[in-house]
């Protein structure tokens, strides 16, 4: 028997209307690309969506089309989502950081027709657009006055091109599984592979990461999604900010610390959140100019595990809870938040700091697997480490045209992490199956030899990776960045990891460098990293 209630599809625009009629004078503040701050409300983006939908309809749009977007998070960007997924066609983000050949590859993989670009991109995609037959026409995110003189086929302002659309549309009807939003991995491992969402999943992932013990969102949050919309969407905020009616802030093109800060205090943000990379940035400026966080209440830190040190210095000199956050695009993306269940309450300094570096528990809607190379079940001790396994109705069932199989008969997908899961449910990324070092044997945490190495003084970034070695197969390489006018010694970071891990774990040797390698959401490449180091003979 089925149950009575109204069938109400999962649709993302019912996410808009809610936040225009509930939440419609709350603010969505943007550094716009042109300079200036730009203040609308929820209320606006709905209408700018209704028309953008309805402009959409009018160039000849349909229900499963690409539209690509090539933009920072800002309020035009953000409306575009809810248009072109209003009207039943996908959005793609592409991710202007890719390498222009990549760049072209994704959006004839996708078949963009339209692309919606930012200023910034206007030379990048100039440059690219005799390899993009798919895309019939290229609209550049400003106004008639702003818009330069490009080469770009059939271009036009944006603010043009959606004055020629009213807001009377009424929002596509269809099923809740139909596609919303197409972001390929960044291929830290392999090639990009789409992840294609679904209203549904959106709408669902949306509603859990929501939840206090996940975003914690509520119509009082003023929150500041560092992480771009393009970095699988902006971690459910996108979504799950205008759900519950928290102002957003947008910071645009300008993700360095000064730039941040700015709009941290001026805007009175209490959460936001990001990759370590960028919060290294913003910590350093801090302690640079001495800045204050006014109104910061709790930031999330994910995509590459969140050093320790990282952790204490928001939490022991600026007051700001960290949460720590695990996930992937194929997640939509969050699959954990490290907050502290009560059977944790009363944990104090290095022992609560021992579970902030875990990657945490997962929301409703994810489940977890831990097994071994055959797919037995691995205990969940906290020490047992294994392949985690996902489960979802977020979770990425198949990859866009891609023949392959991507989970097993029951159902999980692996996620390619190795992991120990805790008795409480606390799961622990130790690796990238990828990145392992295999040495006599036996593996050895990069991730926790990095955490270490960064918690010292003179350590701006640090980096593990595995080298050959004769007898052991592989052993620990520590690549460090240091801190400006600091030379740490391979003996003095030697001394200070001593203890803290396994004797055998530790490094066999420390470089410094100038830079380390990222990809193009900001996390550490470590392949680009073993290829530097491929010729390197350890003492
Ligand atoms: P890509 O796979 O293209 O790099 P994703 O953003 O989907 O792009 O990367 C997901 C991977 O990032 C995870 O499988 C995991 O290895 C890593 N990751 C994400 N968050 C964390 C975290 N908090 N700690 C450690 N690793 C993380």
């Amino acid at each position: 028997m089925l149950g009575l209630m109204q069938n109400w599809p999962l649709l993302i625009h019912r996410i808009i209307d809610h936040a225009a009629i509930q939440h419609g004078t709350r603010e969505v503040v943007s550094r716009s690309v042109e300079g200036p701050i730009r203040r609308t409300t929820y209320a606006a983006i709905r209408q700018s969506a209704l028309r953008i939908a309805k402009r959409l309809t009018r160039e000849g749009i349909r229900l499963g089309d690409r539209v690509a977007t090539l933009a920072w998070n800002t309020d035009r960007h953000l409306a575009l989502w809810y248009g072109i997924s209003g009207m039943g066609a996908i959005t793609h983000t592409v991710n202007p950081r890719l390498f222009p050949e990549q760049i072209a590859q994704l959006i004839n993989h996708a078949e963009d027709r339209l692309l919606f670009l930012d200023l910034t991109f206007v030379p990048l995609v100039e440059g690219l657009q005799d390899k993009l037959p798919s895309v019939e026409r290229y609209i550049v995110l400003t106004d008639a006055a702003h818009m330069p003189e490009t080469s770009l086929r059939d271009a036009i302002a944006y603010e043009d091109w959606l004055a020629e659309a009213d807001a009377d549309f009424a929002w596509g009807e269809f099923d809740e599984n139909t596609a919303a939003g197409l972001c390929y991995t960044s291929g830290t491992t392999g090639g990009p592979k789409g992840v294609l969402y679904s209203h549904r999943s959106n709408v669902l992932h949306a509603m859990g990461c929501a939840q206090p013990d996940y975003m914690g969102l509520s119509a009082r949050t003023v929150v500041m999604p560092v992480v771009p919309l393009f970095h699988a969407n902006s971690w459910s905020l996108a979504f799950s900010a205008p759900m519950t009616g928290a102002k957003l802030v947008m910071p645009g093109m300008k993700l360095d610390g000064a730039s941040l800060l700015e709009l941290l205090n001026d805007e009175k943000v209490t959460l936001t959140a990001a990759v370590p990379t960028v919060w290294l940035g913003l910590l350093q400026h801090l302690e640079a100019t001495g800045g204050r966080l006014d109104t910061l209440k709790r930031v999330v830190i994910g995509g590459s595990a969140c050093p320790r040190a990282m952790t204490e210095a928001f939490e022991k000199k600026y007051g700001v809870t960290v949460d720590h956050a695990w996930g992937m695009t194929e997640m939509s993306p969050i699959g954990s938040f490290c907050s502290i269940k009560p059977v944790y309450d009363g944990l104090e300094g290095d022992a609560l700091y021992d579970l902030k570096v875990k990657q945490g528990h997962p929301q409703f809607g994810v489940e977890f697997r831990l097994t071994d190379d055959d797919g037995a079940d691995l205990p969940w001790d906290g020490k047992t480490f294994g392949r985690l396994k996902v489960r979802g109705p977020a979770v990425a069932g198949a990859y866009y045209r891609h023949d392959q199989p991507i989970i097993d008969e029951h159902g999980f997908f692996d996620t390619g992490d190795v992991a120990t899961i805790d008795p409480h449910g606390y799961m622990q990324v130790t690796d990238r199956s990828k990145d392992v070092i295999k040495s006599g044997g036996e593996w050895i945490s990069s991730i926790e030899l990095e955490n270490l190495a960064i918690g010292h003084p003179d350590v701006a970034e640090a980096a593990v990776i595995g080298v050959a070695h004769p007898k052991w197969d592989e052993r620990p390489l520590l690549v460090i960045v240091p801190k400006p006018g600091r030379t740490p010694g391979r003996e003095e970071m030697l001394a200070f990891m001593t203890g803290k891990v396994a004797k055998w774990w530790l490094p066999d040797d420390v470089v410094l460098v100038e830079a380390i390698p990222h990809t193009a959401t900001g996390k550490i490449q470590k392949t680009a990293l073993r290829e530097m180091f491929r010729e390197y003979r350890l003492p």
